[in-house]
């Protein structure tokens, strides 16, 4: 399946490039791509690595794939080290949207031209593509599956009570994934059918540093016990599976799951496979997949057809402007998934084995 962990065997770069300041494209085919992804401590991430590893590969490139334990500092310092190999390209899933914008400039000196993968980002000119999905769709998905499943979308009043969580306020996607769930749920909350009873409602009172699972349940556990000591939750919007593990946890340990008390409606993304096993177990009860073998071969291509001298193929120039430019983007479609479909998107569509969602 594709987010089985292909062997990280990685190909020494040192031998290739040591100048590093031709124009892109030239002679640059074939040399070293440098791939900078966020952390290992998701499943996601390593499939990304290994899936972009794996794709330049087919097409000639040697590759160096670092991950920055959701470090920025760690990050840049990778980053850097990349430039001074003599990487041709680089791919790159910010920690810290903004903490780049320094070692951008040298890649930029270095003629290195720069994917931003999954995560834009921001106040550099020095970005030349971006590869990712509908992220605004993704909270849209989120949300839709939250007001339909409460059955708010068929004429139900409510009221239902709703918790919100949203991802890294250092992650350019958090406003557009939660900003498209609002988009959804805020006329119901504004027709008081959802109530949001611990009042965090605005962006920055529900963000998650960096997606943390624990931070989650600890949050989680502080609004059950302050708004929830009578009456129930119904729905808490959860931006992402691992967060939704560690709200669930909180959820469970207070007594939700069991007798007269339902878990509540909860969403997710990624489709990671703790998250699958969770749904289809009758616990978290939808996640957005994201086809990630289809976004490490957009960005091998973009980075390709980059240092070809070709322009890579884009169908976004309007939506994701980084405060120094427009990038160019190439958009994928997330896809809502729950118990009822997860074998058509995810096992049918040759993501995960019948038997690994054992
Ligand atoms: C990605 C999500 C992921 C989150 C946490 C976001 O930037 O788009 O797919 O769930 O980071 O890793």
């Amino acid at each position: 399946a594709a987010t089985a962990v292909f062997a990280l065997t990685l190909t020494a770069c040192g031998q290739s490039g040591e100048g590093g300041a031709e124009d892109k494209g030239g002679d640059a085919k074939g040399g070293t791509i440098g791939v900078a992804m966020p952390t290992k401590s998701s499943e996601r991430w390593i499939a990304d690595g290994a899936n972009v590893v794996k794709d330049l590969r087919a097409k000639g490139y040697k590759t160096k794939l670092v991950y920055g334990e959701d470090d920025p500092d760690t990050q840049v310092a990778q980053i850097e080290n990349l430039i001074t190999q003599g990487v041709k390209g680089l791919i790159i899933a910010a920690i810290d949207n903004k903490s780049l914008n320094n070692v951008l400039q040298e890649a930029a000196d270095a003629h290195i031209p720069v994917i931003a993968y999954d995560r834009l980002i921001l106040g550099t000119r020095n970005v030349d593509y971006y590869a990712s999905f509908d992220n605004e769709k993704v909270g849209e998905l989120q949300g839709t599956y939250i007001a339909h499943k409460l059955g708010l979308d068929s004429g139900k009043k409510g009221p239902f009570s709703i918790e919100l969580f949203a991802g890294s306020n250092d992650d350019n996607n958090t406003k557009y994934f939660f900003g498209g769930a609002m988009k959804v749920l805020q006329p119901y909350i504004d027709k008081k059918q959802l109530v949001v009873r611990s009042g965090q409602t605005a962006l920055n009172q529900v963000t998650t540093l960096r997606w943390d699972g624990t931070t989650a349940q600890h949050r989680m556990e502080d609004l059950l016990t302050s708004a929830y000591r009578s009456g129930r939750v119904d729905a808490v919007l959860s931006p992402y599976d691992g967060i939704s593990i560690g709200i669930l946890s909180a959820l469970k340990s207070d007594g939700y799951g069991g007798k007269g008390k339902p878990l509540p409606v909860v969403t997710g993304q990624d489709a990671e496979l703790a998250s699958v096993k969770s749904i289809i177990a009758g616990e978290q009860t939808q996640t957005v997949y994201k086809d990630l073998r289809k976004l490490a071969e957009v960005a091998a291509n973009m980075v390709d057809a980059t240092l070809g001298g070709k322009k890579p193929e884009v169908n976004d120039s309007k939506t994701y402007d980084n405060g120094a430019k427009v990038v160019p983007a190439y958009l994928l479609q997330p896809v809502s998934v729950d118990k009822g479909n997860y074998r058509e998107v995810l096992v049918d569509g040759g993501y995960y084995t019948e038997s690994q969602l054992k």
